[in-house]
């Protein structure tokens, strides 16, 4: 076998079942952890009390920024600010990702983003089209375009088969924030 540059490819979690975002963060510690530079893009989340946030403080290499308000985005409403935050978090992401300044870049809930109309489908397409190879993009989210899919090199969804929330278990610290 001829050797190989170093391969970035493009993977993708989503669908309804628990797990994508924390998908995209075991692969950031797991690149971390050969001491790869990754950065982790959060659409839609501004919420300070992400154990994630708290965690990679004392994990050299990873660096989480949120690009969302603390309350949930209207679908089919969102509000001024939460297009200029998804706007800011998209223009941060191509800067990382043209910029090869990391080796993983994250964009947690992108689909999620694109599905409510913050960010534009043909952009992240182009952002997609357009990556370094040498850069690893991870793009989670419910409701993934079939353009994105098709695009991607690792596509899982996770599918819903329980979720604790449904007997009325709510949102916990460290598993679901
Ligand atoms: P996690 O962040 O735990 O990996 P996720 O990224 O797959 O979950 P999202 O679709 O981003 O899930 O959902 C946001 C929140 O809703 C998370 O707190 C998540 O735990 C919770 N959640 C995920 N799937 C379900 C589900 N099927 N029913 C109810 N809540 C869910
Ligand atoms: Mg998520």
């Amino acid at each position: 076998m001829q050797p190989q540059g170093k391969i970035g490819t493009v993977q993708v979690y989503t669908g309804n079942g628990k797990g994508k975002t924390t998908a995209a963060l075991g692969q950031a510690l797991r690149a971390a952890g050969h001491g790869q530079r990754v950065i982790v893009i959060q659409f839609m989340k501004g919420q300070i009390n992400y154990g994630e946030l708290k965690a990679t403080e004392k994990v050299p290499g990873v660096e989480i920024e949120q690009y969302g308000l603390p309350t949930f985005v209207e679908r089919g409403n969102p509000s001024p600010k939460d297009r200029e935050l998804a706007r800011k978090g998209f223009e941060r992401a191509k800067q990382v990702v043209q910029g090869a300044s990391y080796d993983m870049v994250c964009l947690d809930e992108i689909n999620v983003a694109v599905d409510y109309g913050l960010i534009g489908l043909s952009e992240l397409l182009d952002l997609i089209k357009g990556k370094p190879p040498e850069v690893e993009l991870v793009l989670t989210g419910r409701y993934a375009a079939q353009e994105v899919i098709e695009l991607a090199d690792l596509v899982t969804e996770m599918k819903e088969v329980k979720h604790h929330f449904q007997k009325g278990i709510q949102a916990r610290e460290g598993i679901e924030y």
